[in-house]
């Protein structure tokens, strides 16, 4: 059996040791219920508190902004649903977004649509941009929310939120980002950021899995998500999970302190692999290549199919993703490639390696001395590679 080498740390990462300690007390000593009012529950109650507050100090806000959440999705579905209906009390019922969001998002805003709302899904440059120029033209009197991602968790690229979050503001407009391959891996800040409401999710920075949290501006009315006890502020009922907030915040505290450093060497190792990729003829690397993740690399391979790369490359050890999530069993290609313009027939052939701290350069030099082999296999029995080696259909990249 080979070493395994996982390069799919944007579908979710390995848990850091610190966030085990720190989740380990809440499964046998510190037991308590934050509700109750007795120091078993109170020992519970601080604990959380200093979750909040690790949380909040991460992205500049204020405890009492962050709501914990069981995820990415759950943090998107509130934010986008709260500001959504908050909007059509005062009559405005048009959102803007994007082409290229996370499925938390482009569903719900799917299922608002059937609901009376109008979307405006906005076109991403074919280098997985947009500019705020463009929010900035779509925005109506009746737009009651923009929602766009940080980064993007196919190709990587990073928007311009900043300037997103400025030109929301001047026209009073709400902005939502959905931060959660952001937040951990590159500065997040929501008061430089001009954020108003912002989703993060802990297991794609080495905290647990299934907890998230979203930030609500302070003022910002949202809505109850679950009905029941006064948990977060009313908002969200249920006996919190103690655990997962405090493995959040201990992996939320590493990464940030830790941020510079790991961005420096991930970004010295993507750059090797994208430039070792790019030699394979007939290659294409999806999205800005400076506007990105530090640890994202996505290209296309003409004439191969990403699922049949992705089963050898797993047969040599190596854990990546083709980046197209295949909905129901339906073999589209990604709506993230489709969206950057890419050809049907291009977007089919896409890999997607996302890297960690964990990986080394060894690792790198393995990749980029596997992947053109298996590149070749594939295009040597691949019918339609025999077409635009004869000539008989045009190279698309
Ligand atoms: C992973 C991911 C989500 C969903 O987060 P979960 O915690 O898995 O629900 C949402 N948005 C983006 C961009 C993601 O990468």
């Amino acid at each position: 059996m080979n070493k395994i080498i996982y390069v799919d740390n944007a579908a979710t990462t390995a848990m850091s040791d610190k966030a085990i300690e720190a989740m380990t007390p809440y499964f046998k000593g510190v037991y308590g219920n934050p509700s109750s009012l007795h120091t078993v529950g109170q020992v519970a109650k601080e604990a959380l508190d200093e979750a909040r507050t690790k949380i909040a100090k991460c992205l500049n806000c204020e405890p009492r902004e962050i709501y914990l959440t069981s995820g990415g999705s759950e943090a998107d579905n509130q934010c986008i649903r709260s500001a959504a209906l908050q909007g059509a009390k005062k009559g405005k019922k048009h959102i803007i977004s994007t082409a290229f969001e996370h499925h938390a998002v482009l569903h719900t805003l799917k299922k608002l649509e059937k609901e009376g709302f109008e979307v405006a899904y906005l076109d991403v440059h074919s280098n997985g941009l947009v500019t705020a120029k463009e929010v900035k033209a779509a925005i109506r009197p009746d737009t009651a929310l923009v929602t766009i991602m940080y980064a993007n968790n196919e190709v990587g690229t990073i928007q311009p939120i900043a300037e997103i979050g400025k030109v929301c503001r001047e026209a009073g407009v709400i902005f939502h980002t959905d931060a959660v391959q952001a937040v951990g891996h590159i500065p997040v800040d929501v008061k430089a950021d001009n954020v108003d409401m912002l989703s993060l999710s802990a297991h794609k920075f080495h905290g647990p899995k299934g907890m998230g949290a979203l930030y609500c501006r302070r003022g910002l009315p949202l809505l109850t998500f679950i009905e029941g006890g006064a948990q977060e502020r009313g908002k969200r009922a249920g006996t919190e999970n103690l655990a997962g907030a405090a493995g959040m915040a201990a992996a939320l505290e590493d990464a940030v302190a830790n941020l510079d450093d790991n961005a420096k060497k991930l970004t010295s190792l993507r750059n090797k692999l994208i430039d070792g990729l790019s030699k394979i003829p007939h290659s294409k690397l999806n999205g800005d290549r400076d506007s990105r993740l530090p640890g994202n690399v996505n290209m296309c391979f003409e004439g191969i199919e990403g699922e049949s790369l992705l089963l050898l490359l797993d047969a040599k050890g190596i854990c990546a993703s083709s980046g197209s999530a295949c909905t129901s069993g339906s073999l589209d290609p990604s709506h993230v490639l489709l969206a950057l313009g890419l050809p049907h027939e291009v977007a089919h052939g896409s890999l997607r390696l996302s890297l960690s701290e964990a990986n080394t350069e060894a690792d790198i030099d393995y990749i980029v001395a596997e992947v053109p082999k298996v590149v070749e296999y594939l295009r040597n029995i691949s019918p339609v590679w025999e077409e635009l080696e004869k000539g008989q259909r045009p190279h698309l990249i």
